[in-house]
């Protein structure tokens, strides 16, 4: 049987780390691997994906030896350069039902709620302190184009959970949030924010507590499948009997996978601290806010009063090439600082201090998929949370956790199992050059819609050869 060649992340300099790493001062912790050591489940990948699928295996096998290789730091990756927003999957419940079925689907979307109710305990208990406040999300529009892009979900929730959402006028979208850009919405009061790193790292301490052997700066270079497989690491080697994926969209380097997944850029600011600005505006607490566009902008404000705004703006990987571009592009900030003064002019003289990317693992279908690799029973994998993970990973971790440990419930029986029932892409070169210019055109099409204004028909059309995404 093949090696599978993984692809380590480029370690970003500590400058180019995001505002949320800089703030935690995060570190490696743990040794790297070095020599041979034994597990029953190793975990490739340090992120919330890893971390909760370690402490899902801990809660229903606490004997199971399991390690977790990291390239970096735990949190080194899109769990700790998100926008901190934490929503549930109610919003994506129409995309969902298509996958999974409806009855499936708003079991699923009850579980991302009973997630962020678990954050909150975590939060409460002291056993995380990740600056959660549940000061509710706001899906909202800032120009004709935008209006409505919730009503399907809405409706479809509406039907389950009467009330989950609720319909704002422009005058509470400026209450809340200081801006009357947007002007009409919906908001989900049982979400808000949290420091994602903080999050994270929490997390890493969690399992290192539930005894998880953790192995930072250790990036895996390849496996070799088997009845027990060898994880090689530059100085190091795991046997394992079963293998978790849990590396995002670094898994775009197996070209199984990549045949379902592409990766995308998204760009995030972080200005000075003003709280008091941001107090005379009126926006005071910890909500999250989204808007409608195609290169969607999403927000919140820090408790220190910093605002951090980041838009689904970056470019697409040719096929697994994850570059540096994916953890700092300041020409992509520009865009995003235009954006930020656009929704709140009398920021105009605040500085951001801060800018990041990360990589986004999309499918086609904009919803995670979790499975085996097709000849290897014992190597599972998750993949494509497609911008919206802090309350899906948590759910991603029961599924994969119950795929390890070979459990027959309704995690290892979810719909949100099996690629082979998933959308492929076209191959390389044809998937980048087809994708560059649907974002062109998405990129002209927003805006101008931004703006009030009507695209040629062309753009138009080419503008919807993908699905929108948020995060
Ligand atoms: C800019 C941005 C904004 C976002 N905003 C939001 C938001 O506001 N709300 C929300 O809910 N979600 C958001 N998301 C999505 C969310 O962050 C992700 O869905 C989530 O963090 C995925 O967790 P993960 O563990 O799968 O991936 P990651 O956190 O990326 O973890 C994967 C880990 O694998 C490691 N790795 C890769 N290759 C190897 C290797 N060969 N060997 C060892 N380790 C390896 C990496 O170093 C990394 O730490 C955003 C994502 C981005 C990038």
């Amino acid at each position: 049987m093949g090696t599978l060649r993984l692809r380590s992340p480029i370690v970003a300099a500590l400058h180019d780390r995001s505002f949320w790493l800089q703030d935690t001062g995060a570190d490696a912790i743990t040794t790297p691997l070095e020599g041979t050591v034994h597990a029953e489940v190793a975990i490739v990948g340090g992120g919330f994906t890893g971390l909760w699928t370690a402490l899902r295996i801990k809660e229903q096998a606490p004997g199971t030896r399991v390690v977790i290789l990291e390239a970096d730091v735990c949190g080194s990756g899109a769990s700790g350069r998100n926008g901190g927003q934490a929503h549930s999957w109610f919003a994506e419940l129409d995309l969902l039902s298509a996958v999974v079925g409806v009855d499936e689907a708003r079991r699923l979307c009850a579980d991302t709620a009973d997630a962020i109710a678990d954050l909150e305990r975590l939060q409460r208990s002291g056993a995380i302190d990740m600056d959660l406040r549940l000061d509710g999300w706001l899906w909202t529009a800032s120009a004709k184009a935008q209006e409505g892009a919730w009503d399907r979900a809405v409706a479809m929730t509406e039907a389950v959970e009467p009330g989950r959402f609720r319909s704002l006028s422009v005058d509470e979208i400026e209450r809340r949030t200081g801006s009357r850009v947007s002007y009409i919405g919906v908001v989900e009061e049982k979400a808000g924010t949290v420091h994602p790193a903080k999050l994270a790292l929490g997390l890493r301490q969690l399992a290192l507590a539930r005894g998880v052997i953790i192995h930072e700066r250790s990036p895996v270079l390849d496996i070799a499948p088997g009845r027990s497989c060898a994880l090689r690491t530059a100085r190091g080697e795991v046997h394992a009997e079963k293998v978790v994926l849990a590396a995002n969209a670094w898994l775009s380097a197996l070209s199984e996978l990549r045949r379902y997944l592409y990766v995308v850029g998204s760009q995030v600011i972080a200005t000075a601290p003003v709280p008091d600005l941001l107090d005379r505006i009126g926006w005071r607490d910890g909500a999250s806010i989204c808007d409608s566009q195609a290169q969607v902008l999403y927000y919140q404000r820090t408790p220190q009063g910093r605002v951090i705004f980041g838009r689904g703006s970056g470019e697409l990987a040719y096929g697994a090439e994850i570059g540096a571009g994916f953890n700092r592009s300041p020409q992509h900030s520009s865009g995003n600082i235009r954006e930020l003064y656009r929704v709140y002019p009398s920021l105009r003289d605040v500085k951001a201090e801060y800018d990041w990317m990360g990589p986004i693992d999309c499918t086609p279908e904009h919803i995670p998929v979790f499975d085996h690799l097709r000849d290897h029973p014992n190597i599972f994998f998750g993949i494509g949370f497609n911008g919206t993970g802090i309350a899906q990973t948590p759910v991603g971790g029961r599924i994969l956790a119950s795929l390890v440990l070979e459990r027959d419930d309704r995690w290892s029986r979810s719909g949100l199992v099996g690629l082979a029932r998933r959308t492929t892409l076209p191959p390389e070169p044809f998937r980048y050059l087809g994708g560059k210019l649907v974002r062109a055109a998405i990129r002209r099409r927003n805006a101008a819609e931004i703006r009030n204004r009507e695209t040629d028909p062309l753009t138009r059309y080419i503008s919807t050869l993908t699905p929108k995404r948020r995060g």
